[in-house]
């Protein structure tokens, strides 16, 4: 092993430079800054090149980060680059948006007493060096092959499909009913997570690599599922998870009452220059309200932060658990916290307030009960504890089912779980209809980037076997159909 390795006994962990609070609160810039050269060094030679890195093992793509951790703490980037690239598609991007603590970081070992190696910093870092120097390059097929796939959803589960496809030869066509590729990283993620030219240089990257895109297309409502089965030799769904859901409480039909994905989608459209008429007449413009997000994940975080940048009076996130029962990253949640956010805990809305518009949420006080079945503890309403929060915006951050794909697709046949997500066969990622595969949030429900992008590569590789199958069936009964004539 390198002698520049081991160094967690004598270096401390350092994370890339956070820009401060109050600078952060005005712009839309990410919030880490990158690491320079001899940092990234530094803390890449942290690591004890475990013999079994647990790292790896909890990461969803099983990224071999010791190798790239030794290589970047000697200065060897392009081959860094080239094993992190080999099983990450969009490394720069997971580097950038996975939690990192629920993952990689949260399992390494030396976690316990010198903190974690930096993992996620380190491959944002080789990634995007090699982005600067041009070893990113568009995926290139050794040889054409004369079978083409369609791929619905340009999200990260498709376009880390497509790439493996195309690679492989492959004639790959994505459809996808926004005019931009990326899926929840372009319209749902924020800028200040993660920012859009970053998603942006991907798509152009395949579009010059021959993947053909179809943007403004709605399967469904544009090409039926069975005319793309028609044209394809076999068809990936990968639409993700969009129905929002709801509160069942009185108010909640009142204008200034929204849902998260629409209030973050006008948000990310006009950081992209895009005329957003709901945002321009105010109605998803948190600028000078005072806010009330209900919700408790990685979605209302991202909402509150929102509606900080945008120049609100205020912004209050309701949460009906406390704050060691968040479902979301304990990073966001200080993120939010320094940026100003206001949080109310142990607090579910009973009633949205207003006539012609919203003026407030009322509130009851919760109380943490015993475990169930899962080991959550439940939530209890406390009697007689109701209060008034002011709102002239409300977000709604509650969490996403799939849509009915079945009636959207006009594919009665479509089988579904009763959460809706596609059914698959886990063994070869195809649904219930023959050559039609699934993968990402429609089949795990709203999950994370990394595990689209881990579900498009393993549909990929089930496509391929499939479609050689079947072309090599074809091939074989062929002559016997000639000689019986
Ligand atoms: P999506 O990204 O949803 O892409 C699906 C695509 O299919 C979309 O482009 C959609 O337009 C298209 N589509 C849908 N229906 C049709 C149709 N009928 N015809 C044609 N096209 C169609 N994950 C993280 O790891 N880290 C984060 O920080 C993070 N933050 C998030 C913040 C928000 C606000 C949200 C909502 C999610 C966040 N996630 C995060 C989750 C992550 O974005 C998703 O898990 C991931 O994008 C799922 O990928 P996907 O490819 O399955 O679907
Ligand atoms: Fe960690 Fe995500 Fe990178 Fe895996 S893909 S090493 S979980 S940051
Ligand atoms: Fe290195 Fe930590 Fe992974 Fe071990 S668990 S190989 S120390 S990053």
């Amino acid at each position: 092993m390198a002698e520049k390795m081991l160094q967690f006994v004598r270096l401390p962990q350092r994370q890339p430079e956070k820009r401060d609070a109050e600078a952060r609160r005005h712009d839309w810039a990410e919030v880490y800054r990158p690491f320079d050269p001899a940092a990234a060094a530094e803390q890449a030679s942290r690591c004890s090149q475990c013999g079994v890195p647990f790292c790896q093992v909890h990461c969803p793509l099983h990224n071999n980060i010791p190798d790239w951790l030794k290589f970047t703490a000697e200065g060897r980037l392009e081959e860094a680059y080239e094993i992190a690239s080999s099983t990450n598609t969009f490394p720069e991007i997971c580097g950038r948006v996975c939690p990192q603590d629920r993952l990689c970081e949260g399992n390494c070992v030396i976690e316990k007493g010198f903190d974690s190696v930096t993992i996620g910093a380190v491959e944002r870092y080789i990634t995007d060096t090699a982005w600067e120097r041009g070893w990113v390059k568009p995926p290139k097929p050794r040889r054409e092959l004369p079978y083409s796939v369609g791929i619905v959803g340009a999200g990260p589960g498709g376009m880390a499909a497509a790439e493996r496809l195309r690679v492989k030869g492959y004639q790959v066509h994505i459809y996808d009913r926004y005019d931009r590729a990326g899926g929840l990283m372009i319209y749902g993620i924020p800028n200040f997570k993660l920012e859009k030219e970053v998603v942006l240089r991907r798509h152009e990257q395949y579009a010059a690599g021959g993947i053909h895109f179809h943007l403004n297309c709605a399967v469904g409502h544009d090409v039926s599922l069975a005319e793309l089965r028609e044209r394809h030799d076999a068809v990936l769904i990968a639409t993700g998870v969009y129905r929002a859901r709801d509160i069942a409480c009185p108010g909640v039909g009142l204008p200034g009452v929204v849902a998260a994905l629409d209030y973050l989608t006008a948000s990310n459209r006009k950081g992209l220059g895009d005329a957003v008429p709901e945002f321009d007449s105010g109605a998803l413009d948190a600028r000078g309200k005072t806010v009330v997000v209900v919700g408790g994940g990685d979605t209302a975080m991202d909402c509150v932060r929102t509606v900080v940048r945008q120049g609100a009076k205020s912004v209050t996130c309701l949460y009906r658990r406390d704050k060691a029962n968040m479902p979301g990253s304990m990073r966001e949640v200080k993120n939010a916290e320094e940026e100003g956010v206001r949080f109310v805990w142990l607090a579910a809305p009973e009633a949205f307030l207003g006539d012609a518009q919203v003026t407030g949420v009322r509130a009851v006080r919760m109380h943490l009960g015993l475990p169930d079945a899962t080991g959550r503890q439940q939530v209890e309403p406390i009697p007689d504890s109701s209060f008034v929060e002011p709102a002239d915006l409300v977000i709604k951050a509650l969490g996403f089912d799939p849509e009915d794909l079945p009636t959207m697709f006009g594919e009665p046949a479509l089988a579904v779980s009763r959460w809706g997500t596609l059914k698959i066969d886990h063994r070869t990622m195809m649904t219930s209809l023959p050559g039609v595969f699934a993968a990402g949030d429609i089949v795990r429900g709203a999950s994370l980037v990394v595990w689209a992008i881990r579900d498009g590569r393993d549909a990929a590789e089930q496509i391929d076997r499939w479609v050689r199958a079947k072309a090599e069936a074809e091939a074989a009964a062929a002559p016997m159909a000639v000689a019986a004539e």
